[in-house]
């Protein structure tokens, strides 16, 4: 099923059964050592797969529903099977804050896995028809959902021994720190955090980040008013021309898909400041560009 959540849309199906899983690693072209996140209607349900510290609670009562995922020991008995898990004791988790997932998830009962529905590598689909270009022959059903408001993944923290931000995403570090306290580094070690390969969010032509002034030939992400002219040859997307961050996260997939659909010689991108959500911004647009794995 094609799900929108308020991050992006997914692909999803029941965590439970392998055969459901394996065909969403499959219709993604994803490597099963990826491990999935599962979804669930509340925090009830979502100490029923996983194992909560005071930290995990804490942080899921206040940013719940809510575009943070948790990873956590995986619960004896618990319904996320080892194949969504890749095989690890470990599982993540997340209560996700759009109505038409929440829905689902409540109907439904059990945990969801729901991936992002974009071939793996390419960017996120944040409207259903982007969403069903990618992964729709796959699914028996797509619910439309609207534009995702956040337009990002979901933020990942590991809290299997010191808590560790996997992922930037539109729940800020010093959100998160603010509760409990600093956050170490996602380990070099892929392989605990497979989502950090290289070449992940990546549009088909090339990326360059940090641009001033475009090339004629190029597709130009702009942030922020508008400073001069359109050097000739350059089609530009502003990811928001009031500066605002949140708009620029939520417009960011739809802007490079459109970018790319221009057939550029390259998709270059204006600098975006690094403060607040605008860590999560550039971590997806430095993978785009393949500069970081
Ligand atoms: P995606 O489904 O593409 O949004 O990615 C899910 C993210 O959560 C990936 O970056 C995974 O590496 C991460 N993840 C999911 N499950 C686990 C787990 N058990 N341990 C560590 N990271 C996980
Ligand atoms: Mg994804």
């Amino acid at each position: 099923m094609i799900l929108p959540t308020e991050t992006v849309y997914g692909l999803a199906g029941d965590a439970a059964t392998p055969l459901s899983v394996a065909a969403i690693y499959s219709a993604k072209g994803r490597p099963q050592f990826n491990p999935l996140i599962a979804h669930l209607a509340d925090l009830a349900s979502a100490e029923k797969v996983a194992q909560f510290d005071d930290r995990a609670r804490k942080l899921a009562q206040a940013f719940w529903p809510g575009p943070l995922t948790l990873v956590l020991p995986v619960k004896a008995g618990g319904q996320v099977c080892d194949l969504a898990r890749a095989g690890l004791d470990t599982v993540a988790v997340r209560v996700p804050a759009h109505p038409v997932a929440l829905a689902v998830l409540a109907a439904f009962g059990g945990p969801v896995v729901a991936p992002s529905a974009n071939q793996s590598g390419r960017p996120s689909p944040t409207t259903l028809a982007d969403a069903v270009a990618e992964t729709g022959q796959a699914a028996q059903v797509a619910l439309e959902g609207g534009s995702c408001r956040v337009g990002l993944e979901s933020t990942v923290v590991s809290l299997l021994d010191e808590p560790r931000l996997l992922r930037p995403g539109a729940v800020t570090r010093a959100e998160i720190e603010a509760l409990i306290g600093p956050l170490s580094e996602a380990e070099a070690d892929a392989h605990r955090s497979p989502g950090r390969m290289t070449r992940h969010y990546a549009p088909r032509a090339p990326v360059r980040l940090n641009v001033l002034s475009p090339l004629p030939g190029e597709a130009y992400l702009a942030f922020g008013p508008a400073t001069g002219p359109v050097p000739a040859g350059v089609t530009v997307w502003n990811l928001s021309p009031s500066a605002s961050l949140s708009e620029a996260a939520a417009r960011l997939f739809v802007d490079l898909r459109a970018a790319d659909a221009s057939h550029p010689t390259a998709i270059s991108v204006a600098p975006i400041p690094q403060s607040g959500l605008g860590e999560a911004i550039n971590d997806r647009l430095a993978r785009a560009a393949g500069w970081i794995g």
